[in-house]
């Protein structure tokens, strides 16, 4: 007779920091995932007896190796790379690589753990998995991110592949470097395959995958919106980063009618009261993508803005917020200033942007809050039918995956309002996609046994 595993919830994250000392951002994502989880599962004995939420929290590998590589003035340097693959039971581990000076096995452990919750909302089949390195591309040229990028795959194209897990770009990998890391994969194996997704379009990459996170996040934000009979229409917006999420986020916003106030990096941010339009985005994409400049040259270029060194943007007054840059970027004051504000809306196009404590005064204002995993799936759904079409050798146009992108948004929507809307009609975001994402990877597990 099975022994129930009935812990309170303060025992069971007791015992998560004790099994990860020092892991605060892994610990941080499953507190936030528990206590919906635990709320949800408190009459259903089968996930308590299988401990499902256990098995979740408790990644199946971490893989950990060291990446060689030798810079343009021929110093050997050393970096560390992970995967950390945490769940497969309902598809092949997908989730992104991430090369940026922060990145640790806390922070992997954090995104793979979420990824599984997220991807299991996209309604396709793809597990939950993320990697990266401690490896800082800035300043860094061309042909060392090259030797980089091709040391980094010779140790990782073991753990990898097409039916066990595709990896995709995140913070710090972009086209260039999954160009590199296909090619290097694909000179050591002799096999073109859909092992990474991101790809360019000349080698199997989707149309719309580039778009797909900032786009999705903007459809999302559009979703909660419509569902309180409002829309972007009209409405100024505050943006984080200024990357590949934030960039599309404001173009779609800019294109539904919005106007987008602000941008930053992680020197700071600028603010153009004028609005930051289609061609002022345009040049942002070519002064990160291809100059590889820094947001504060923006005040330099067009005027009537202003640049603030280190400072983030949740104090200028808007309707609709999007962090888009990284972890822990808006804080529970932050929050508060920009619920004072009178901001309506929060859609996160990042991943855990918002501390826990910010998370709570979201919820306590009522303001419409869509979290990062349920908010940005559209990137990792995109890449989940790039995946269809490599296997399929075929590839469809921008209208049709267009399309698919917005009735994925839709669908992960109505997921989160089935499970989180509560007597009164209001959304608790948060809770469902926790719910919605556990209950289909605990049901995949419960099917196969203790494995
Ligand atoms: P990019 O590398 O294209 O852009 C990241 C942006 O965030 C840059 O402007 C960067 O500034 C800024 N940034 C990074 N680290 C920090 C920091 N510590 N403090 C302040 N700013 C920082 O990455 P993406 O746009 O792809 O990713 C952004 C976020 O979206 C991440 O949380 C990622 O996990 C998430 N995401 C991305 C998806 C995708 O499809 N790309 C899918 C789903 C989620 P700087 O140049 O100065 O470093």
């Amino acid at each position: 007779m099975a022994v129930s595993d009935h812990v309170d919830l303060s025992t069971f994250m007791e015992g998560v920091k004790k099994r990860n000392p020092g892991q605060t951002e892994f610990i941080q994502a499953v507190q936030e995932v528990a206590q919906d989880v635990y709320d949800f599962i408190s009459d259903k004995e089968e996930y308590h007896t299988a401990q499902i939420l256990r098995r979740i929290a408790e990644p199946d590998r971490v893989v950990s190796f060291r990446v060689c590589w030798e810079d343009d003035n021929h110093n050997i340097r050393v970096q560390r790379g992970w995967r950390v693959q945490n769940n497969n039971a309902i598809g092949p581990y997908k989730g992104g690589i991430r090369f940026h000076p922060s990145v640790t096995e806390s922070v992997l452990k954090f995104l793979a753990f979420e990824q599984t919750f997220k991807n299991s909302l996209t309604g396709l089949p793809m597990g939950g998995g993320k990697g990266g390195s401690n490896f800082n591309p800035r300043g860094k040229s061309d042909s060392e991110v090259m030797r980089f990028c091709q040391s980094f795959m010779t140790e990782l194209y073991r753990h990898i592949g097409p039916n066990t897990d595709v990896p995709a770009g995140d913070i710090g990998v972009g086209a260039r470097e999954i160009g590199y890391m296909f090619g290097q994969y694909k000179r050591i194996t002799g096999r073109w395959e859909g092992v990474l997704t991101g790809k360019a379009l000349e080698f199997g990459g989707s149309q719309m995958r580039p778009e797909a996170t900032g786009y999705g996040a903007v459809y999302f934000l559009r979703n909660m919106l419509q569902h309180q009979d409002q829309d972007i229409e009209g409405k100024t917006a505050v943006i984080s980063g200024a990357g590949n999420v934030a960039t599309h986020a404001a173009e779609k916003i800019t294109e539904l009618g919005g106007k987008v106030l602000t941008m930053s990096d992680s020197g700071g941010f600028i603010h153009d009261p004028d609005g930051i339009d289609q061609e002022k985005i345009d040049w942002i994409k070519k002064l990160k993508n291809e100059r590889r400049g820094r947001i504060s040259e923006y005040a330099d270029e067009f005027s009537g803005a202003s640049y603030h060194e280190d400072e983030r943007p949740w104090n200028v007054e808007c309707d609709l917020a999007m962090p888009c840059a990284t972890q822990n970027e808006l804080n529970e004051d932050e929050a508060k200033a920009l619920v004072k504000n009178g901001v309506q809306a929060v859609s996160e196009g990042a991943n855990m942007p918002t501390t826990l404590e910010g998370v709570h005064v979201f919820q306590e204002a009522q303001i419409m809050y869509g979290p990062g995993k349920a908010a940005n799936a559209g990137g990792v759904a995109v890449s989940g039918l790039e995946m269809s079409q490599n296997a399929e050798r075929i590839s469809w146009n921008q209208e049709r995956l267009g399309d698919m992108l917005t009735d994925l948004m839709e669908g992960i929507h109505e997921k989160c309002v089935e499970h989180g809307k509560d007597g009164e009609g209001n959304v608790n975001y948060v809770k469902g996609a926790n719910i919605a994402g556990f209950k289909k990877v605990a049901d995949a597990m419960l099917a196969f046994g203790v494995v």
